[in-house]
């Protein structure tokens, strides 16, 4: 089996002391979206080493392929830091200020619903463009970056049968799904170290109550 050998318990404590030393150090948003993007570069330069070219080209996910961008996404407090940070510095002002319009008008849209009812609803993620490509996809959350699938018709009928309240078992790459999982708990775990909130939230209402700060 590939990737046997690989130390997810080793790779986890990795990224909780960088968040936990980051953290500690960090004395503004920026310096928090600094850390969170060395944790993502660590998590891609891992994917990048340990996945071979023929295991990489079974994974459909790319580009303007945003099946599974309608369910709800739940990142940790520096990665909604580091999205918000980018709106602010990579967006252009117009822009900037229809997507801050977008993204409280799907808080509110979305507050106590679950994924079945969202997909029902077809609420999209509104950090789409008109193409179906992801306006953030540098910034991406580590959520989001853990989906892979072999096949996007398999993930229609996965979220046709979500919407229903079923299941319908999906095929993707397991060890990108376990590495950036793992990722995922580092943060939290680097959070907890420190003695700060540690729990996920819902993706745009995390991003809109920073966007009415800043
Ligand atoms: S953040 Fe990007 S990748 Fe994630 S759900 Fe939204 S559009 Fe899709």
């Amino acid at each position: 089996m590939p990737h046997d050998s690989f130390d997810f318990t080793a790779f986890g404590s990795e990224v909780t002391g960088r968040m936990a030393r980051g953290m500690e150090e960090a004395r503004d948003a920026a310096e928090i979206a600094a850390v969170m993007a060395e944790i993502v570069a660590s998590v891609e330069a891992t994917l990048a080493r340990e996945m071979a070219g023929a295991e990489r080209a079974l994974i459909a996910c790319g580009p303007g392929c945003a099946a599974c961008c309608v369910v709800n996404v739940t990142v940790l407090f520096p990665e909604a830091v580091a999205i918000a940070e980018y709106l602010r510095t990579a967006i252009g002002a117009g822009e900037r200020g229809a997507l801050a319009t977008a993204i409280e008008d799907t808080a509110g849209k979305v507050r106590w619903m679950d994924d079945g009812e969202r997909i029902r609803r077809h609420i999209p993620c509104p950090f789409l463009d008109p193409g179906g490509r992801c306006r953030i996809h540098h910034v991406r959350p580590l959520t989001c970056r853990a989906v892979t699938s072999t096949d996007p018709g398999a993930c229609r009928l996965a979220l046709d049968a979500a919407a229903g309240d079923e299941e319908e078992p999906l095929l993707m790459n397991l060890f990108q799904k376990f590495l950036v999982d793992t990722a995922f708990r580092g943060v939290a775990e680097g959070l907890a170290r420190l003695g700060l909130d540690d729990r996920g939230c819902e993706l745009t209402q995390s991003v809109a109550t920073l966007l009415s700060r800043q």
